[in-house]
């Protein structure tokens, strides 16, 4: 089998074996239901309260009762979204970012289509939010904000608690929904300290598997379910409970909160290794995101005057996993709508490769990486039509050395 270098974590992650090993048990022997009466189903109930915890903690919420658990990262932001808006609705304004995630993005456009008034608040070209709009935009008919803690194309943090503060000091009834879907296990997580009042995750970023996430609605908050049947998870979200892949996530969690510091020393070195490395070896290769405050493992870089599907068809004959877009623009030529409302300049848009490293990227892997890039992104250039604005480009960056 040839080399597997897995750059793009912000896709999905491994799942680690110690999850594994927790969840197998309740694949095999322990598969009754957690919601039945006799004793057979009291470890699945008990694991999947454990499980619970694990959560609370992981994001520091109050209680327990405050998390529910869904299927993945759309179903918690479909759930926080369209519930909220479905208990209240004599609010009819709704905001969010230009650099959202499909899952929260395509849902605002369909909210719009039903007569709700959006804003989409825009970044500036380092990806960070203008937070004078975010305040300007906020009135008293605001019924929801929904505001991504960390990009999944940039990685670029957005701060959540000041955030908040604008909000509220806005109109106190405006709920906060934060896709934490990118940041949860790469920084620390807190909802009480920041002010929110809905908060989602999914376990397939954080090494659980596909299938599982978490929704946080804090006690003051109240949503009409989106899917309605039994009254597992409090009547918040029913269907019989997936105790494996719930237990899953808790184990998930619990590794994430125990491995954060390894991820903001050692991820993050990996990743600024790799960083400067392309930089200072590819004389095209400009970092996108600029000085802003980013999640440790994700590095968007623009190649200038190539077209990024060619990078990738390249890195995957060495082995090397990476990504043009997120995952699901990846696979049309429209260039990504978070680059676009960046302004990245059409020069580099085309060419840009976003890198997601995780617990288990290796020196041995970035030195790889840096040793086969090079050659790669030269044979890409000598097909470019822009060969007099390479040259140009080049002349400039061997001048300024
Ligand atoms: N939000 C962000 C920021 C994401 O990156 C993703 C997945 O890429 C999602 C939400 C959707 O998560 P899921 O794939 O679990 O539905």
């Amino acid at each position: 089998m040839t080399k597997l270098i897995y750059l793009d974590n912000n896709a999905t992650t491994k799942v680690d074996e110690r999850v594994l090993d927790e969840m197998l048990p309740f694949l095999k022997e322990e598969y009754a239901n957690p919601s039945s009466m006799y004793d057979f189903s009291k470890k699945s109930s008990n694991a999947i309260k454990e499980a619970r915890v694990k959560i609370r903690d992981f994001i520091n919420a109050k209680d327990e009762k405050e998390i529910i658990f869904t299927s993945c990262g759309s179903e918690s932001a479909n759930t926080a979204i369209k519930g909220t808006l479905a208990y209240n609705k004599n609010q009819k304004h709704i905001i969010t970012t230009k650099v959202e995630h499909p899952c929260v993005l395509n849902l605002y456009k369909q909210l719009e289509k039903q007569g709700y008034k959006v804003d989409y608040i825009g970044v500036n070209s380092n990806g960070v939010l203008d937070l004078e709009e975010l305040n300007a935009a906020v009135d008293e008919d605001t019924a929801l904000v929904s505001i991504m803690w960390a990009n999944n194309e940039t990685g670029v943090i957005n701060p959540i608690g000041k955030i908040s503060e604008i909000v509220k000091s806005k109109n106190k009834n405006t709920k906060l929904f934060v896709d934490a879907v990118q940041a949860a296990g790469k920084i620390p997580i807190d909802v009480q300290a920041n002010g929110v009042d809905m908060l989602g995750i999914s376990g397939h970023k954080f090494h659980a598997p596909k299938g599982v996430g978490a929704l946080y609605v804090n006690s003051k908050t109240m949503i009409t379910p989106l899917i309605v049947g039994g009254h597992q998870e409090k009547g918040k979200r029913a269907g019989t409970e997936n105790t494996p892949y719930i237990v899953g996530i808790g184990k998930a969690a619990e590794l994430a909160q125990e491995g954060l510091k390894y991820e903001l020393t050692e991820v993050k070195r990996l990743r600024d290794k790799l960083e400067k490395g392309i930089l200072s070896r590819i004389y095209n290769a400009r970092l996108n995101t600029g000085i802003a405050e980013r999640v440790p493992n994700t590095s968007n870089i623009g190649f200038e005057y190539i077209e990024g599907e060619l990078i990738l068809l390249h890195l995957s004959d060495m082995g090397i996993c990476a990504s043009s877009g997120s995952a699901c623009t990846s696979g049309s030529l429209e260039p990504s709508h978070v680059l676009r409302a960046m302004n990245v300049p059409f020069t580099a848009i085309h060419g840009s490769i976003r890198w997601s490293l995780s617990r288990f990227t290796t020196e041995e892997e970035i030195d790889y990486v840096l040793d086969k890039l090079p050659g790669i992104i030269e044979k890409v250039n000598s097909i470019s039509p822009y060969q007099k604005e390479l040259q140009a480009l080049k002349n400039l960056k061997t001048a300024n050395v």
